[in-house]
């Protein structure tokens, strides 16, 4: 008999319909003997449209009082989950964050988990045969005011409870089944994954696969908890992300992943003294602008060009920022192109192989996709191209690997 944590989201919560197609599911894997703590997101858009409600009434809405709104969303799946498993005839309670005792800092609208004191009441309730449904997304400071973890942060929440709760493993149901080599959208041939390390989660998801919460990754890799992605609407296994095996450092590359959604900002003549880089990205983080890719070009004269890339969405933040920026440092001034995007290749075998890195710039060249920059870690190589390139720098680059339906490279 395991004890499995699910967690749902909203997509799959949106009308009562799906409700009870969810519960039929739960149901199921109940039968097979199994113990059950299911936690689920905000019904549908739920929360974006709570948050439109109070950018209505308040341009920037009170960070606590915006906790004290989102954090009803999740309250109305627990209740509504609960109550179609009871009139399916099972035992079933709601919980929520606050009642599972998950104690938070209180950094409003992205409060980090402290700790977990009341799984006690789950693990009565699962003695007596409940199935527990617990608000994901939520907490309570220790001063008992509401927050929540940060958007999609339900499956942060079910990582936490799996921990707390030691259980064998921790479920994501979704509409696709399970983590894909590359968007199947993009990509026909697409497979489907069946392992893959928890780094190479974290650098797919970092890096444009939307399939998991970056933090949830991380926790379960603090705390070695087994995540399982795999389809609601099917009983295939899916995609099990583990501590890396030997078996998967085999395997090269994993999957391509792309975003699109990415801005490339030079700063041009930007003097070449120690501090200046320091000064720039200090200024940008204080202005809450993320940055992701930086090169810094050989300096000449003493001034150098500092490129780097953004969130798109950042963009405005960002010039509004580096006007300042550029006057103070006395840079000759910076544009910022729109066009970009950022196709990336990742896999743990690559911190034993060599040639990835002139496998995919080669392919990309065949197919005369210019490169305008790269970055590396120990498991992915990501290039910046065109826009309109992206797509098909993605096709090209899981034709190169072999990632479609026949095999990978292996070695
Ligand atoms: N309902 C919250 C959101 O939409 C949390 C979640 O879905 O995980 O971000
Ligand atoms: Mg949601």
């Amino acid at each position: 008999m395991a004890l499995i944590v699910q967690k749902y989201g909203g997509a799959s919560l949106a009308t009562p319909e799906k409700m009870l197609f969810v519960a039929d599911r739960i149901i199921k894997e109940m039968k097979k003997g199994n113990r059950m703590v299911v936690v689920v997101s905000a019904p549908g858009d739920t929360t974006d449209n709570l948050i439109e409600f109070a950018e209505k009434l308040a341009k920037e809405p009170d960070a606590r009082e915006l906790d004290m709104l989102m954090s009803t969303g999740e309250q109305q799946s627990i209740a509504l989950m609960s109550m179609a498993l009871i009139a399916k005839g099972y035992k079933a309670k709601s919980f929520t964050g606050a009642q599972v005792g998950i104690v938070t800092d209180n950094k409003y609208t992205k409060a980090r988990i402290l700790d977990i004191k009341g799984a006690s009441r789950i693990k009565e309730a699962l003695k007596k045969g409940y199935i527990c449904v617990v608000a994901g997304f939520q907490g309570i400071t220790k001063g008992e005011d509401i927050t929540t973890l940060g958007r999609g942060g339900s499956d942060l929440t079910a990582v936490a409870l799996a921990t707390a709760l030691n259980a064998d493993v921790c479920e994501f149901l979704k509409d696709v089944d399970g983590v894909f080599t590359a968007n199947p959208e993009v990509v026909k041939d697409a497979k489907k994954i069946d392992y893959l390390s928890y780094d190479e989660m974290l650098e797919l998801s970092s890096s444009g696969a939307q399939v998991l919460y970056n933090r949830c990754v991380e926790y379960a890799k603090n705390y070695g908890v087994v995540l399982h992605v795999r389809g609601t609407f099917s009983s295939k296994n899916g995609t099990i992300i583990k501590k890396e095996d030997v078996k998967m450092e085999k395997i090269v590359v994993s999957g391509i992943t792309y975003n699109k959604k990415e801005s490339k900002i030079t700063i041009k003549g930007v003097p070449d003294r120690p501090g200046i880089a320091a000064f720039v990205f200090n200024k940008l983080a204080e202005g809450d602008v993320n940055v992701d890719m930086i090169i810094q070009n050989v300096s000449e004269k003493g001034a150098t060009d500092i490129s780097f890339t953004i969130f798109r969405k950042d963009s405005l933040k960002a010039v509004k920022v580096l006007d300042a920026i550029v006057k103070k440092v006395m840079a000759k001034g910076f544009f910022i192109d729109e066009a970009i995007g950022k196709v990336s290749v990742i896999g743990v075998g690559m911190r034993t192989h060599t040639g990835i890195a002139s496998a995919m710039f080669k392919a990309l060249a065949d197919k005369k996709i210019n490169i305008e920059m790269i970055s590396t870690s120990e498991i992915k190589i990501s290039v910046v191209v065109r826009e309109d390139q992206v797509e098909d720098a993605v096709r090209v680059l899981h034709n190169a690997f072999k990632l479609g339906k026949k095999k990978p490279v292996v070695e």
